[in-house]
């Protein structure tokens, strides 16, 4: 029998492999293309237009870093703002804050969510939480067309700049996401990654835009091994909290909530970046 493998660019002359087991779905959105796949290495795993959005094995890297740092930065957010996130893992980790009372989630593609719910329970299981409410609507719309709320924390959890998700990386979208914030208000976004041209071209156009507009403005690290070259960015701005002097880590401790990947170690370490990454963002 014929090995069958998935296979994604990463840059002009490299791919990364998986060894699937079976390809259990596949459907083109108005949106996108989504397939569902179950492998050995990386149990289930979802991809969308030919990317990898989410594997069963190394999710939790992606989602407690994405979640756990703002938290951890204020631990009196109540409202909270997720942005794409379809397959529920933000807002799983959302939910285990009871502090958080509110969490509305924005995401262009309900088809995402619905087959998330019914192919990855173990990350969408959170989205029937009584403090969700799922919109399904154009993240950069959303936040052009809120008047009246104000968040604590808005977390854009994005594909990448290009088709859908292009707006969300745009000057318009974060000066409306500063202004549909608190006064204290906690921006975090999918930032790209350091290491291939193509993926570190993005991360500078995004930090430079957003360190226009927000008094803080960092971005920090973690390894996340299914995505491009592993070493991926999550971009941290806020109107008042600096992620390393107030981050409250005797209080989160003490909240004992068990993470695989996130501790109040990495809550400092994760803003110490490589040389070659900050000459990349003209530091
Ligand atoms: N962890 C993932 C990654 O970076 O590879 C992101 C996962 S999450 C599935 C990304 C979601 O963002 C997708 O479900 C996609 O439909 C949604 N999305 C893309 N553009 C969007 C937009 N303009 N408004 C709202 N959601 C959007």
């Amino acid at each position: 029998m014929l090995d069958l493998w998935y296979s994604e660019k990463w840059s002009e002359d490299t791919k990364f492999s998986i060894k699937i087991k079976e390809h259990l779905y596949s459907e083109q959105t108005p949106f996108q293309k989504i397939d569902f796949f179950i492998s050995n290495e990386y149990g289930r795993f979802f991809t969308l237009d030919g990317f990898i959005m989410i594997t069963e094995k190394d999710e939790f890297f992606y989602h407690e870093m994405i979640t756990h740092v703002p938290m951890c930065t204020n631990l009196n957010i109540k409202k909270v703002l997720v942005i794409g996130g379809g397959d529920g893992g933000t807002v799983r980790e959302l939910t285990r804050y009871s502090s958080i009372e509110k969490i509305d989630m924005v995401e262009i593609d309900e088809r995402v969510v619905r087959l998330s719910q019914k192919y990855l329970p173990f990350t969408a299981d959170k989205l029937s939480d009584s403090r969700v409410t799922l919109i399904f609507d154009d993240g950069l719309k959303f936040v052009k067309n809120c008047k009246n709320e104000k968040y604590d924390l808005i977390i854009v959890d994005s594909t990448d700049p290009i088709s859908v998700g292009e707006g969300l990386f745009t000057q318009k979208f974060y000066e409306d996401c500063y202004r549909i914030l608190k006064t204290d208000g906690i921006l975090v976004n999918q930032h790209e990654s350091p290491y291939h041209e193509n993926y570190a071209k993005e991360m500078k156009k995004a930090h430079d835009k957003i360190k226009d507009i927000f008094p803080i403005s960092k971005v920090y690290q973690f390894h996340q091994p299914t995505y491009a070259s592993g070493h991926w960015l999550f971009g941290f701005a806020s109107k008042k909290y600096d992620p390393v002097i107030d981050c409250d880590t005797i209080s989160w401790n003490k909240l004992g909530i068990k993470t695989r990947y996130y501790n109040t170690d990495i809550q400092k370490a994760c803003f110490a970046l490589p040389n070659y990454v900050k000459k990349r963002l003209g530091y």
